[in-house]
């Protein structure tokens, strides 16, 4: 039986019984600014075994491991001044990095999906908390069934995984509502691997200078990267002008156009806002008995190049029929 906190109620009974499922290697949902991750204690090889099998994530698909600060991020990756002053500057925060695996740490080796390298980030709150108070990392991808809409309320992660869940604890809806932004620094270099959380704009204007794009070897760099994802049950039609009969919309600014299959990310035209309401917006949508999904088109800049990647694809994803 899955336990359910409210945090705004029972914080400390909710954080002590999360905890312990993570010692006794169970699994918890926790939520973080970006999203509800699905958390294990990234040491324990048993723990994380099981986030595999209850997402149906595939074994090549490796996971972020969330710290309660730099001091635990250096044990397990190598920092040098670069990625050193990118978590000075934006942790606790929606910023992932790729460094450097160390040899001989005990990170389950699932989590690294044999790669060279370890994802780390510290998140805003609970997650980094329970990372603290365990000793340990905790190895945590969105908390959905893999390839599916992103959780941003506890009861997104209810309804997708219910049971397999330990405890899940509701902080209400996140903060941000887009998966972090991942960067790997390598031999002095920062490349954007993932949009996300964090504008790629702003890393740019810390740092001085553009970011190096993408990976030719997604493969080997990025694994999560080739694979569907966000997929609603709908498919999506992006860069909608208008609405054909029977299709929702998900807008974006002022709109004519309203009933119960509309839904508008922000009237004001807020890309922040519309990141905090993308997730829940297409789960209700989803639920509408349209026949599509009709997105209007959404600016680029700041966190619109997050909320345009995961629209492309869950876009992809649902022409794929997957
Ligand atoms: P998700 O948990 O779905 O937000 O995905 C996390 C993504 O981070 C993965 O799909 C990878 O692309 C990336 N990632 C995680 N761990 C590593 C790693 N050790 N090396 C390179 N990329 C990673
Ligand atoms: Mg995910």
């Amino acid at each position: 039986m899955v336990q359910l906190f409210n945090m705004s109620h029972d914080y400390e009974t909710g954080f002590d019984a999360a905890l312990a499922a993570l010692r006794s290697g169970g699994l918890v949902a926790v939520p973080t600014e970006t999203v509800y991750g699905l958390g294990a204690n990234a040491t324990d090889d048993n723990a994380v075994e099981k986030i595999f099998q209850i997402k149906g994530r595939p074994g090549f698909n490796p996971l972020i491991a969330h710290v309660s600060g730099l001091q635990m991020a250096e044990r397990y990756g190598v920092f040098d001044a670069l990625s050193r002053s990118l978590a000075a500057a934006f942790w606790p925060g929606p910023l992932t990095l790729v460094v450097e695996l160390k040899p001989h740490t005990n990170i389950a080796s699932a989590v690294c999906a044999g790669l060279p390298t370890i994802a780390l980030r510290q998140p805003r709150g609970t997650m980094a908390e329970l990372a603290s108070h365990l000793g340990a990392p905790i190895a945590a991808p969105s908390a959905n069934t893999s390839g599916r809409l992103s959780p941003t309320r506890a009861n997104h992660v209810l309804d997708d995984l219910g049971d397999g869940v330990d405890v899940v604890l509701d902080g209400g809806s996140c903060m941000i509502g887009v998966e972090s932004t991942i960067i790997k620094v390598h031999e002095g270099n920062a490349t954007l691997l993932r949009e996300g959380g964090i504008a790629a704009e702003d890393i740019e204007a810390f740092l001085g200078i553009p970011l190096l794009q993408g990976t030719d070897k997604p493969e080997v760099e990025a694994p999560g990267m080739l694979l569907a994802h966000y997929a609603p049950k709908l498919p999506i039609r992006l860069n909608a002008k208008s609405t054909k009969p029977d299709e929702a919309l998900l807008a974006f600014g002022t709109t004519t156009s309203a009933g119960p299959k509309v839904r508008n990310l922000s009237v004001t035209g807020n890309i922040d806002e519309a990141a905090r309401n993308l997730f829940a917006m297409l789960k209700e949508l989803d639920a509408t008995g349209a026949t599509s999904i009709a997105v209007h088109p959404i600016p680029e800049t700041g966190l619109g190049a997050a909320i345009n990647d995961r629209l492309k694809r869950a876009a992809q994803s649902s022409e794929n029929g997957s």
